[in-house]
């Protein structure tokens, strides 16, 4: 991008210089990255990691979201690997009954919305002013939804190693442009995020999971969400005549 320009700028707290942002959290890779989906149906590539970066956020805002977005995606990745051998604790060989994983949804959704945002704005394109108010705990003028992409009872894979470990595409809605939605994979945990209700083939889609599970023998290993303290959506009422014109969709949202 020609003009190096923080993405929450709309939002206020911009501080030090534009900083290289890693598209998804580099230390949730290896050296090389599968990105699957791609934009608009591209077809897959494998880059290494130290090209998925660009100028996109500054210093300040950079830095909250490696401490709070992306240190919870680490926590989830390594809970999701964790699942593999649920009952082994590291350094003992005697297996003992799962302990109970805790993930903050609130982050975690943090970084879904952050992960679009990056990749939006690499391809050139705004995204919805909701996922970048979320992103920084500021008050979306719409609700967002983040389903579980599985039905109730579906088997999950997931930490397969054959899997690229994040995935991002967009979520495209017949006869609705402006509609803003993605999907993103992280290690196989695959998320619908949406600022509108969705509906996939008569599954129950599942709005903020609280708690998935996998039985053993010594009980069930579980991840627990907790999505206390969320930005709560605060509707716009005169927002409609700003939003046609979108080179002020961030600021006059936010
Ligand atoms: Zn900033």
């Amino acid at each position: 991008m020609s003009d190096e320009k923080c993405w929450a700028e709309s939002l206020g707290g911009c501080g030090g210089p534009i900083t290289s942002e890693h598209l998804a959290t580099k230390s949730l890779f290896g050296n090389r990255i599968r990105i699957e989906g791609g934009f608009l149906g591209t077809p897959a590539v494998e880059t290494s990691i130290r090209k998925l970066t660009a100028n996109i956020l500054c210093r300040d805002h950079n830095s909250e979201l490696g401490r709070t977005a992306d240190a919870e995606a680490r926590r989830l990745s390594r809970h999701l690997k964790a699942s593999h051998s649920p009952m082994e604790l590291p350094g003992s060989r005697i297996l003992r009954p799962p302990v109970e994983r805790r993930v903050s949804g609130v982050n975690f959704g943090r970084w879904l919305c952050k992960t679009h945002c990056n990749y939006m704005i690499v391809h050139g394109m705004i995204p919805d002013p909701t996922y970048v108010c979320y992103a920084f705990l500021h008050s979306p003028t719409k609700p967002i939804y983040f389903y579980l992409a599985s039905g109730l009872g579906e088997a999950l894979r997931l930490a397969d190693a054959r899997d690229p470990v994040v995935s991002w595409s967009q979520f495209i809605c017949d006869g609705k442009p402006d509609f803003d939605g993605f999907n993103i994979s992280l290690a196989g945990f695959k998320m619908v995020v949406s600022t509108a209700p969705i509906q996939r083939n008569g599954l129950q889609m599942i709005d903020r999971i609280r708690m998935v599970e996998w039985p053993t023998p010594l009980g069930p290993f579980r991840i627990v969400f907790n999505w206390d303290g969320e930005p709560q959506p605060v509707p716009a009422p005169c927002t409609r005549e700003l939003l046609s014109s979108p080179g002020t969709r961030l600021k006059a949202l936010c």
